[in-house]
């Protein structure tokens, strides 16, 4: 029976809310705070209505160190989930270290002006965490997260020698809008129109971004153009799993989406530096934000599914063996039971089950951890009975 904070009432935050909701032996109060309160309620009546369970709410600017630290050790939560943007993990970091508390989040820190992604400046906080007696787990959503604990148990059960990893990431679904992103739009187009980067051979290789794609069949989705781009559980997984040649990162979009893409570009609107306008500073691309539609609003009308997986080649018992280990996830059956999108679906639920983990004490320890780094069997049991079922695919 433990106290959850959960910080950001967006898609994720929402689902995140709702599935820790299902399973009060675990999770037995729910404090959700964000910046905006309303998204805060809209949550907390959505939770009352389908699952007949009161949460509270509060209203948080986590950028605010002391903000945070006053509302922890006035919530006295066992566990900190961090569901708010990558620009808040180190101040709640700092927050957690101040209040004593363990942390949970989804996605790399961000420096707000520079689009860059590094586990850097997290695992600089391991000597802290681990004096501080408390535990940070990071990345706890599906890519960062349960691609990686997949490549975890194929390391540990599946070959004796992983050569070759390819994460695929396809969202085969229809949400009805010209363009829209599927989570926090500017992150979203932040990680997109980086330069392209995957390891081989010991070394990191740096591609043109969209420079190179190549067809896959996904499973209950079909063939679909996958573009390789660079994403931050390649910059762990390359530590963790041993004996690694090469691993890459690939997903797909169609050609709709890339050409909205390329005219916004091409026009400076995402652009991530502030530009004069009337006499006041503004950042194209979050303006740009407050055009496009907010993903926790695309569920509603979402079709299709996702297919997301990690394609692992290697030896087993001096055999060559190549599996496709995957999930496969339905808009709208995620609407129905926790009113969001399947992308929103797939990152709330290895959230809520890092989670539980973390607070019944099947993952514990001082220090700052990657997903993969902890037993990844409970996990995937625990992932299936949640609403996320796994499979593994000879090839
Ligand atoms: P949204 O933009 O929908 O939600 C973010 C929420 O965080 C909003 O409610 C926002 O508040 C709140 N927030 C932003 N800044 C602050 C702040 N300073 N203090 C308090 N709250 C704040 O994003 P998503 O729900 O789509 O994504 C949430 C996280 O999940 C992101 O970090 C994203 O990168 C990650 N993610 C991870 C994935 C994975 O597989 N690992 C996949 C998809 C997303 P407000 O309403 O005021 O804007």
């Amino acid at each position: 029976m433990s106290k959850v904070l959960i910080i950001g009432a967006g898609g994720v935050g929402g689902v995140v809310t709702h599935k820790c909701a299902d399973d009060s032996d675990t999770f037995s109060e729910i404090v959700l705070a964000s910046r905006t309160l309303s998204r805060c309620e809209k949550i907390q009546s959505q939770v009352r209505e389908l699952r007949g369970r009161e949460i509270e709410i509060a209203q948080v600017d986590a950028d605010d160190v002391a903000q945070t630290v006053a509302l922890i050790k006035r919530v006295q939560p066992a566990l900190v989930i961090n569901v708010a943007l990558p620009y808040q993990d180190l101040p709640l970091m700092d927050a957690c270290l101040e209040a004593g508390v363990d942390y949970l989040d989804t996605a790399n820190y961000e420096p707000p002006d520079e689009a860059k992604f590094e586990y850097k400046w997290q695992w600089d906080y391991q000597g802290r965490f681990e004096s501080a007696g408390i535990m940070a787990l990071l990345g706890s959503g599906f890519d960062p997260g349960v691609t990686n604990v997949f490549c975890a148990y194929a390391q540990k059960h599946l070959f004796d020698e992983i050569d070759y990893v390819d994460i695929l990431d396809c969202n085969g679904g229809d949400h009805g809008h010209p363009f829209a992103t599927n989570f926090n739009p500017e992150i979203n187009i932040r990680e997109i129109t980086q330069r392209g980067r995957y390891w081989e051979n010991g070394e990191w290789v740096e591609i043109d971004p969209m420079s190179q794609s190549r067809m896959f069949d996904f499973p209950e989705v079909g063939e679909r153009k996958a573009y390789l781009l660079y994403h931050e559980e390649l910059e762990s997984l390359v530590k963790h799993i041993d004996g690694l040649k090469r691993i890459r990162f690939w997903m797909t979009f169609g050609d709709e989406y890339l050409t909205h893409l390329r005219v916004l570009q091409n026009v400076g609107m995402t652009r991530i530096d502030p530009v004069e306008y009337e006499g006041r500073e503004i950042v194209p691309i979050q303006f740009l934000k407050a055009l496009l539609p907010d993903p926790s609003t695309l569920g509603e009308n979402y079709t299709g599914k996702t297919s997301i997986g990690c394609l692992i080649e290697g030896s087993k018992d001096g055999k060559p063996r190549k599996v496709f280990i995957y999930n496969v996830c339905d808009h709208e059956e995620s609407w129905k039971e926790v009113r969001a999108q399947a992308v929103s679906y797939t990152t709330g639920v290895p959230t809520m089950v890092g989670a539980k983990m973390m607070l019944t004490k099947r993952w514990q320890g001082n220090g700052v951890f990657n997903i993969e780094q902890l037993d990844p069997e409970p996990f995937l049991e625990e992932l299936a009975v949640r609403g996320l079922p796994w499979h593994v695919k000879e090839m």
